[in-house]
């Protein structure tokens, strides 16, 4: 019962469960490699440091205290759970920064980030589909819709850029996704996919 501690309380706040019914439509292509395990900080609260110690200590060795914020602990990357296979050694144990990639928290309270990566474009281009299919239906005038429709298009454009520039670039624009609107996008994927 070790990881019942402040990853339970944060996994709560930021939605993770609704987070994990997205994510299971999608894949991430094998050529991606596991960018997000091999490039930047892994950041992990103290009761899962103790959990990926105890499952393996050599692996946990290169887990350190997080100087700038000393309630949480960092792992460098490449992260030394990463498996030859390129797959996760701890995946039903990982931390919750790593079950939420790309999926990002920040500190508003309100809304979660979304990097553009390979899975975190497609998640941001089947949001702006259900924002146009909601514009669509909503009673709006038409030039107000076209307006909105015309907008989503092109930020869609733009994260599109920055997925390009994904695997070089040290700083992405994420996309802001309202709590609120996550659980409608899990229920406009699940009413799409129904039956995959
Ligand atoms: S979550 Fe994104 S960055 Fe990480 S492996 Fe999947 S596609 Fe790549
Ligand atoms: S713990 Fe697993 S999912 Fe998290 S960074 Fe390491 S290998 Fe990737």
């Amino acid at each position: 019962m070790e990881n019942v501690g402040i990853s339970a309380a944060v996994k709560k706040a930021v939605r993770y469960d609704i987070v994990q019914s997205i994510l299971r439509h999608y894949e991430c292509p094998p050529t991606c490699q596991a960018h997000c395990c091999s490039k930047g900080q892994i950041h992990m609260f103290e009761d899962e440091m103790k959990v990926l110690s105890s499952l393996d200590p050599a692996r946990a060795g290169k887990i350190t205290g997080d100087t700038n914020s000393p309630s949480l602990y960092l792992m460098q990357a490449p992260c030394s759970f990463l498996n030859d296979s390129g797959r996760c050694h701890v995946y039903e144990r990982r931390p919750t920064v790593c079950g939420l990639y790309p999926f990002k928290v920040n500190t508003s309270g309100i809304s979660i980030g979304l990097q553009p990566c390979p899975v975190g474009f497609l998640i941001i281009r089947d949001f702006a589909l259900w924002m146009m299919d909601t514009i669509s239906k909503a009673d709006l005038s038409e030039e107000a819709r076209s307006r909105m429709a015309d907008d989503w298009q092109k930020d869609v454009e733009s994260y599109a850029l920055e997925l390009s520039g994904f695997h070089i670039k040290p700083v992405l624009m994420e996309m802001q996704i309202p709590y609120d609107d996550l659980e409608m996008l899990s229920m406009f994927l699940g009413s799409r996919n129904h039956g995959k």
